[in-house]
């Protein structure tokens, strides 16, 4: 820190962290996530000894990462009108429709989901509630002063200054299969014991800056709402219970796994069962005579009646072959709640965000006050299709000088799917056919501040520059009004947020697929210095 300067609250000095401390942090950090289940799980083979063929503590940070007090706070606040905004997409068919349509010729997942929902439409809906989990991320966005190359940490005073100048930029909203809320609590709380105990040893690391994280208990709270909006099951005789769909081979059971047992914890108990994308679905679900969804665990076993359907899994296109088709149709048209629907599932892509963040396009769903307030936090994004705005989006993504701004990016989720910077041109030419470069948009890169942090992936550490990902849950429950009117909002609540790190150079994000970590914001304050 140079001379005469104020120590800052906020921006801790990790000069101090010596291999030896780093040692200790790090043994402190995986006994913790070890006993707190903060793992990542592979399955094993049903006749092998054990279930579980393996399991690791998933990657965290060593020392919680700083973020400003006033970009966290606001991006709370901003959640539940964004919340809103989905609601509201979600339920005009026809605006989505127009959206959806842009991309059938070239998008033939997108073009699966919505022939799903024009079936489910035109027998009609057995059930107006709808459930949503879910997440809007953001970066801080500051352009290096000296262009994008420009990766020089700052010293103390400007790394202060830098975030708090950022802006708070959304990169995506999810409105499907959310996850790393469970995992986010846990490592919150992580942070908050060691800080307790002063393991860190870092004057800035105090546990007042970390803020607390209820995740797991919101979470299933709104499942659990739904589950009571759902009524008495048809036949009285039996139970009514969530059914939440997986992908057979993921390693994710930590984070879906404590929703399940804090729902048992409720009084009176819910009882969640965990089904097989698609073919646990069909082996064990069937439709009742009034489009009840019912379900045998297992064989035997007495049929309960699903209330709430929580999607876990159902966003890869490989998990759409006949059989996924035919399990996603049935969960759709049945009387349980969707938690989300098909619609609200395609509201989450990346071409609904593209639309979203067209000038004026936030009035048609939301009040001025709050569509200036969510439009605050759009990046430029571009179609790539032939109107004039789709053609100039060409232009920038096929010129290697130009494309370095921008991150291609499809309708999908999951990590993984995107392009970024240089590669664009190339990819563009010789990957994707022409007349399909539509199901793609061209969002413009944001660029944060960097900051010192330490993280920890699976196999080595990284120390040095990072980028942080804030995450905000949301979670509503709302009625479709059947005479087209506005939808009914039952509940509408803010319900925690996930935290991620990456290292400042990886252009990617996703835990479990070991591009970056979970962590804790060290919320920095703007104006506070210790004496
Ligand atoms: P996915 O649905 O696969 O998660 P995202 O849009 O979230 O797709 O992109 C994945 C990751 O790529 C993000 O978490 C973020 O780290 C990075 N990313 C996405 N968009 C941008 C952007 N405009 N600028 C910088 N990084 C981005
Ligand atoms: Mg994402």
């Amino acid at each position: 820190m140079a001379g005469d300067r104020q120590p800052l609250l906020g921006m801790p000095k990790l000069e101090s962290v010596s291999d030896e401390k780093f040692a200790e942090i790090y043994t402190e950090c995986q006994e913790y996530q070890v006993v707190k289940g903060s793992l990542l799980v592979r399955r094993g083979d049903l006749d092998a000894m054990s279930p579980i063929a393996g399991a690791r503590p998933v990657g965290v940070s060593i020392i919680p990462t700083p973020f400003p007090d006033t970009h966290f706070s606001c991006a709370l606040e901003m959640q539940e009108a964004f919340n809103e905004l989905y609601i509201r997409v979600t339920e005009d068919d026809a605006w989505l429709e127009s959206v959806i349509n842009g991309l059938k010729k070239s998008d033939e997942f997108a073009t699966k989901l919505w022939d799903i929902w024009e079936r489910v439409r035109d027998e009609g809906e057995v059930q107006p509630l709808r459930c949503g989990v879910f997440r809007s991320d953001y970066m801080l966005h500051r352009p290096p002063a000296n262009g994008p190359e420009d990766l020089v940490l700052q010293e103390d005073e400007d790394a202060y200054q830098s975030v708090h100048h950022s802006q708070l930029k959304q990169v995506e909203f999810n409105t499907y299969s959310c996850s790393g809320a469970s995992h986010a609590n846990v490592v919150a709380n992580m942070h908050r014991h060691l800080a307790r105990k002063r393991v860190y040893g870092i004057d800035e690391v105090q546990p007042s800056l970390l803020p607390l994280n209820h995740n797991i208990a919101f979470v299933a709270g709104a499942l659990a709402a739904a589950h009571c909006a759902y009524g008495p099951p048809i036949s009285r005789a039996r139970q009514a219970a969530i059914l939440m769909t997986v992908q057979p081979d993921n390693f994710n059971i930590c984070d879906e796994r404590p929703i399940e047992y804090e729902l048992a914890e409720f009084d009176p108990p819910v009882v969640l069962y965990r089904v097989d994308f698609s073919d646990d679905i069909l082996r064990k679900c069937t439709l009742g005579p009034n489009r009840e969804l019912l379900l045998e665990p297992s064989a035997g076993q007495a049929v309960v009646e699903i209330s709430v359907v929580y999607q876990r899994a159902g966003y890869q296109p490989h998990e759409y072959d006949p059989k996924g088709i035919e399990a996603r149709l049935m969960l759709e048209r049945s009387r349980a709640i969707k938690c989300p629907t098909i619609l609200a599932h395609m509201a989450g892509f990346k071409k609904v965000q593209q639309e979203l963040a067209k000038p004026n396009m936030l009035q048609r769903f939301l009040s001025p006050e709050k569509a200036d307030l969510l439009q605050a936090t759009f990046m430029p994004m571009y179609p790539l299709d032939d109107t004039p705005d789709g053609l100039r989006a060409r232009q920038l993504a096929l010129d290697e000088e130009t494309a370095e701004g921008y991150v291609l990016k499809p309708s999908l989720d999951g990590g993984g799917n995107n392009v970024y910077g240089h590669d664009i041109p190339a990819f563009l030419k010789s990957a994707v056919p022409r007349n399909h470069w539509q199901k793609y948009v061209l969002m413009e890169k944001i660029r944060p501040p960097p900051v010192q942090g330490i993280v920890a992936f699976a196999y080595s550490a990284h120390r040095g520059p990072v980028i942080s990902e804030l995450g905000v849950l949301g979670t509503c429950l709302w009625r479709r009004d059947d005479r087209d009117g506005d939808p009914v909002i039952l509940q509408n609540d803010t319900s925690g947020s996930t935290f991620k790190t990456k290292p400042y150079d990886v252009d990617e994000m996703n835990v479990v697929k070991g591009y970056g970590c979970f962590d804790c914001p060290l919320l920095v304050p703007r104006s506070t210095r210790s004496p």
